[in-house]
């Protein structure tokens, strides 16, 4: 990226436009910005010396301008032009991202059981503790309907995703080894676990067979880590957690979740050190979803979460200059990415409608289909359930149209931000069970704002690549894969 560049320049080469009101052959092309059907750009201060962003926020169409060249870039017919002439393709793209795309991963639940009870978790207490297991053979019908239904509506050769979830996976090792090894050739496999249960067998299998492996851990210091996740009798885990992460040190689908909480936020930059040093490639530093009590009681306030994560990301790019080394934050690499190439992003909760529902769904045990795991716990949130309902009508059912057609557009004060493209407003659980209502945000807006801003500074700057996996671009035409997730 050329920070240097004019306005029309930008609008010609980086900017995006993106409008959902499709427009019609009678309808006046734009004369002005700002005026009759011109486009509206809102300039917004993203905390840099020199630049500053332009953004038409109905359609995240951005550009970088030099504070004192914003009437030349208002008032340059050029600019206006280059917006004319991508308009149409941009459309187009972003129509089909947030109202085109159809589910082609499931985040899988085989067992409703946790050895953990971690502050945060989105899963009721008893049903971690008392649940059921899915039997082996039930797990392979699931799996058998859910190849059925996907070869009938993906296009020939794209393989689903399917990502055994929690509650704890490997508490039904059994189960889930089964269905990966039955349906090696029909999904590509990822497991997020707690990592306490992958012994060298499991990592063993897991790798030779190519599956993705996701772990978390919430803090370098014990005392920290521990806090947030431990067993039933309250004793930490963390040390197993590093055990694992030894164990899986260069695989390469291979990534490690922190969840930021008011526990660990003064510590973010020494977790990227950390992560660093162990040589982990890709790390999500996810801001705790606030959808249940538990949760709410160590959410961190808006400014230490901007200021602190900001800092990590930093500490991040200070280690790949000095190492040749990047770790990539995965869910600030998706920020980047929706600015820069909307339809290379890879996760699909800073969107709106956001993924629930309409690029995966969640599976409970027992069948039940939720929108996304973040529902599992929320009964009235059941789409239908997979081994009594058809999978198209569970997608189309009343809860889960709740969650698909919820769009920043219906929300105050989103429907008037200008990153809202950028941000998507999450999370609907949050926003109904935090705030009460579908059409209210959730939670961390002023973090979401700071991070969006950090992300245009560094576009400003020329770093943004720094901060992406190498080669991204030759994938900028993917419409979301949860890749190394
Ligand atoms: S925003 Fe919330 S409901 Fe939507 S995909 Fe993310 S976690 Fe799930
Ligand atoms: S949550 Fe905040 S930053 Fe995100 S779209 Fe809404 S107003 Fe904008």
């Amino acid at each position: 990226m050329n920070p240097d560049r004019t306005a029309s320049e930008a609008a010609s080469s980086g900017g995006r436009f993106i409008d959902t009101v499709h427009g019609s052959a009678s309808e006046a092309p734009p004369r002005f910005i700002n005026t009759g059907h011109g486009p509206t750009f809102q300039p917004v201060d993203i905390g840099h010396p020199e630049y500053l962003a332009l953004i038409e926020s109905d359609s995240a169409f951005w550009s970088l301008v030099k504070k004192d060249k914003l009437g030349h870039a208002l008032t340059d017919s050029s600019f206006l032009d280059a917006y004319r002439a991508k308009a149409g393709q941009f459309r187009k793209e972003m129509d089909g991202l947030r109202f085109g795309l159809t589910p082609s991963a499931v985040y899988f639940n085989p067992t409703e059981r946790c050895n953990l009870n971690c502050a945060y978790c989105y899963i009721p207490g008893d049903m971690r503790s008392k649940g059921v297991h899915m039997s082996p053979d039930t797990l392979l019908d699931a799996l058998s309907r859910l190849k059925a239904h996907f070869a009938a509506t993906l296009p020939e050769g794209r393989k689903p995703q399917i990502i055994f979830h929690g509650a704890e996976p490997l508490m039904n090792r059994e189960a889930v080894f089964q269905g990966i090894d039955a349906f090696k050739d029909d999904f590509r496999f990822g497991v997020q676990t707690n990592a306490t249960l992958l012994d060298e067998q499991a990592v063993e299998f897991l790798t030779e067979r190519n599956v993705g492996v996701g772990i978390s851990l919430d803090g370098v210091d014990a005392a920290i880590a521990d806090s947030t996740r431990k067993t039933w009798s309250g004793e930490g885990v963390s040390h197993l957690v590093r055990r694992a992460m030894d164990m899986l040190r260069g695989y390469s689908a291979f990534n490690v979740i922190c969840t930021v909480t008011s526990k660990n936020i003064a510590t973010l930059p020494e977790v990227v050190e950390y992560f660093h040093k162990n040589e982990v490639e890709t790390c999500l530093l996810n801001i705790v979803r606030c959808t249940l009590p538990g949760a709410r009681e160590i959410m961190p306030g808006d400014q230490d979460a901007g200021r602190m994560f900001i800092a990590a990301l930093e500490r991040s790019h200070e280690l790949y200059r000095e190492t040749g080394r990047k770790l990539v934050v995965a869910n600030f690499a998706n920020i980047l990415l929706a600015i820069m190439a909307p339809t290379a992003r890879r996760l699909m909760c800073d969107i709106s409608p956001c993924g629930g529902g309409r690029c995966f769904f969640a599976l409970a045990p027992n069948g039940d289909m939720f929108p996304c795991s973040e529902f599992i716990g929320l009964p009235h949130f059941k789409g239908g359930n997979l081994f009594t309902d058809a999978i198209d009508d569970v997608l189309q059912s009343a809860p889960f149209a709740q969650v698909t057609g919820r769009k920043v557009e219906d929300i105050e004060p989103c429907n008037r931000c200008a990153i809202r493209h950028f941000c998507g407003s999450p999370c609907p659980a949050e926003a109904i069970e935090m705030n009460g209502a579908m059409n209210r945000m959730g939670a961390f807006c002023g973090f979401y704002e700071d991070q969006t801003r950090y992300a245009l500074r560094l576009i400003a700057d020329g770093k943004a690549d720094d901060f992406l996996w190498d080669g991204w671009d030759s994938e900028a035409e993917t419409v979301f894969e949860l890749k190394g997730l």
